[in-house]
């Protein structure tokens, strides 16, 4: 019989030092069936300290402009060989880091020079744990226009750790066909920790964080949140959509379709519980209450008014044809029988809007076209409370009581969330009145 396999991945804080390595090691080699492990870079030992990653695209964006980066390259260089030296490993690894800053020099791609946190650490936690390393450059594998390639990678993962029983992939990166590097974006080792799982049908993918799960609400906004104990996908995926940390909106997609449950687990408590994700059509317990809060700030919401607007039959297709050629996305598109509301975010549409109103009012010819800059959006998700009687009340009666004027309210077609746009002002106030209403007093 094949034993199950556990994919774990460890994101920078839990390997921001020798003796966070030390947890990982005990934690690694306390359960056999993890075999395949997915380190990020070094992440901050504290507040004031620097993530590995963020140094290197500064060595990158200084050495692109001819302009000397020895200091910056010295801390990452000292971070390194310090992890070493307190793990007390014999590896070459200030060789490895000469070359890397050679590369730099020469005009390494930016791709490149981020992904050397990565690298550096998966060679370093090969030697650490006794596992094979694996140059994910490799197997996570990218087309000529950098395209993700889905089935080539599954393939090449599938045929790789056949022949692997214990091995270190770096997170974060995968190469192109010309040998290139090429990362996801950032906090992206979620995603290879995903591919992975999926690859080789894990029993599990297990996400090694510093918090110990997902919480309800920011942390920054409501004091000690409840964390989530379970959630599925499409909620996680909402809430991360929205702005919530911990995983990656998009390490969702590469287990959807296998239902590899995740564990979000905190490296300094292991033996806290944390966060299960678990596919769309597990049993879960909270129907009928809300899952979780998120929002994001700074957004733009452009009204368009015409009379008998339903009847002209184009004019979506006008509208939305204007955000494809600005190649602005657009966020949401609330509508009422003669006026349709296009939402963006203002990283988006920024100093296209002047341009945008404009092509609107050239090609649909509205009554009327009200711009607002200062929107912000929070999704309130659950599954099933949709269906539920007074869960919507209960929000809006909230907001209400904290005098927070609703601007919108979209409900998701799939059931699971209601957003609501907001001045941006209001933002921390409206979560931390959702969040009371939920759970202040035994909540519902
Ligand atoms: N090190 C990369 C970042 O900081 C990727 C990751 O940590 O997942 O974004």
């Amino acid at each position: 019989m094949v034993e199950d396999i556990i994919v774990a991945k460890f994101g920078g804080s839990s390997l921001a030092n020798g003796t966070q390595f030390a947890k990982v090691k005990e934690i690694v080699t306390s359960d056999s069936r993890r075999r395949y492990i997915i380190p990020s870079a070094p992440g901050k030992r504290n507040s004031k300290d620097h993530k590995v990653t963020d140094l290197l695209y500064m060595c990158h964006q200084l050495a692109s402009h001819g302009l000397n980066f020895d200091e910056v390259y010295n801390i990452i260089e000292n971070r390194f060989l310090d992890i070493c030296r307190d793990l007390k490993l014999e590896i070459k690894i200030d060789k490895i880091l000469a070359e890397i800053k050679e590369e730099i020099k020469d005009g390494a791609s930016k791709d490149y020079c981020g992904s050397r946190g990565e690298y550096l650490n998966g060679i370093i936690l090969s030697e650490y744990l006794g596992f094979q390393f694996i140059d994910p450059k490799e197997i996570i594998l990218f087309d000529e226009n950098g395209e993700f390639d889905e089935k080539r990678t599954e393939i090449q993962v599938k045929e790789t750790l056949k022949e692997t029983t214990y091995a270190v992939i770096p997170g974060f990166y995968g190469g192109k066909p010309n040998g290139e590097i090429k990362t996801f974006s950032r906090g992206g080792s979620d995603i290879t920790g995903s591919i992975i799982a999926n690859a080789v049908k894990s029993k599990l993918y297990e996400n090694w964080t510093d918090v110990s799960g997902f919480l309800m609400a920011d942390p920054h906004i409501v004091k000690s949140p409840k964390t989530i104990e379970k959630i599925t996908y499409k909620e996680l995926r909402e809430l991360s959509y929205m702005g919530a940390p911990v995983l990656h909106g998009e390490a969702i997609f590469p287990i959807k379709n296998s239902g590899i449950p995740i564990s979000i687990k905190n490296t300094n408590f292991p033996e806290e519980p944390g966060t299960m994700i678990l596919d769309d059509f597990s049993e879960v317990s909270y129907v009928g209450t809300i899952t979780g809060i998120a929002g994001k700030k700074n957004f733009t919401a452009i009204s368009v008014e015409k009379t008998l607007m339903s009847m002209d039959k184009g004019f979506y297709r006008k509208l939305v044809s204007v955000f494809e050629t600005n190649n602005v996305s657009i966020e949401h598109m609330p509508s009422s029988i003669d006026s349709v509301t296009v939402i963006a975010a203002n990283s988006e549409i920024g100093s296209k809007l002047n341009k945008v109103v404009e092509e609107i009012r050239i090609y649909c010819n509205p009554d009327n076209i009200v711009c607002y800059t200062d929107m912000a959006l929070i999704a309130v998700v659950g599954r099933g409370m949709i269906k539920t009687r007074g869960i919507s009340a209960k929000i809006f009666m909230a907001l209400a009581q904290a005098k927070i004027n609703i601007r919108m309210i979209t409900q998701g077609s799939s059931e699971l969330n209601i957003i609501i746009g907001i001045k941006n002002g209001d933002f921390e106030k409206a979560i931390k009145s959702i969040y009371d209403a939920f759970n202040k007093n035994g909540g519902i």
